[in-house]
């Protein structure tokens, strides 16, 4: 009996031993996926908390004039833009009227908007004149009023034309191109977060690049063409 007895207080305490050394890896994991969802609760706050987006990029290599709006509901309305997913091209639907005139319309939207019933609310981060000068009418950690539905993620870049095509002269599909590359390479872009203004509500804009698709995917591939060219000089 006593045997028996001494066999069956081991057995327990084995038992106990096995049972301790269960709860203590359950808890263990228990523990490490705690730390781990807390550390990624916290990740998420500060990320998305942070502003990341600068208010310029890096414009070696193209002479950005930077004309800011003044701040007011209408063109300017200092929402910050968190995240860049995407580059909006437009054309102004403006045959022969340059860069600085279309920045001076969408600053004077606060003047002409006054008592009228159905203000126009309009602007765009960049206009591309006919010289291909680049001004930059909003800082890039704003949104702009160009692209509807995708003001919240993208950049948006006017052009000037000269005609109703609506096609962009040498000039400033040139700066185009250099533009839109500098803000791939910034912002991790690929050629499809390149879009325009018609992808995104069907509106026809930009024209010429909307009736002739060939033209469109010709300028994302000199987009890119730039780019891996640029890198690698
Ligand atoms: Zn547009």
């Amino acid at each position: 009996m006593k045997r028996k007895s001494t066999k069956k207080n081991t057995r327990t305490k084995k038992d106990e031993q096995a049972k301790r050394i269960k709860y203590i890896f359950i808890f263990s994991v228990l523990l490490i996926f705690l730390v781990y969802l807390f550390a990624v609760i916290i990740n998420h706050v500060i990320s998305g908390g942070k502003n990341n987006v600068k208010a310029t990029v890096n414009d070696e290599n193209i002479g950005i004039i930077q004309d800011y709006i003044e701040p007011n509901e209408y063109s300017r309305p200092q929402k910050k833009l968190k995240k860049v997913n995407g580059v909006v091209v437009h054309y102004t639907a403006n045959p022969g009227s340059d860069a600085e005139a279309n920045r001076d319309y969408f600053n004077n939207l606060q003047y002409e908007n006054a008592g009228k019933d159905r203000p126009v609310y309009a602007s765009s981060h960049y206009v591309i004149g006919l010289k291909g000068q680049i001004v930059q009418c909003i800082p890039l950690n704003e949104i702009a009023y160009a692209s509807n539905s995708r003001n919240d993620d993208t950049i948006s870049i006017e052009c000037c034309h000269e005609d109703n095509t609506g096609r962009f002269n040498d000039a400033t599909y040139d700066s185009l191109v250099k533009l839109v590359a500098a803000l791939c390479d910034e912002y991790n872009l690929k050629k499809d977060d390149i879009i325009r203004h018609y992808d995104v509500t069907g509106k026809d804009c930009p024209r010429y690049y909307v009736k002739h698709e060939k033209k469109w995917n010709k300028f994302k591939d000199d987009v890119f063409m730039y780019m891996k060219d640029g890198k690698s000089d």
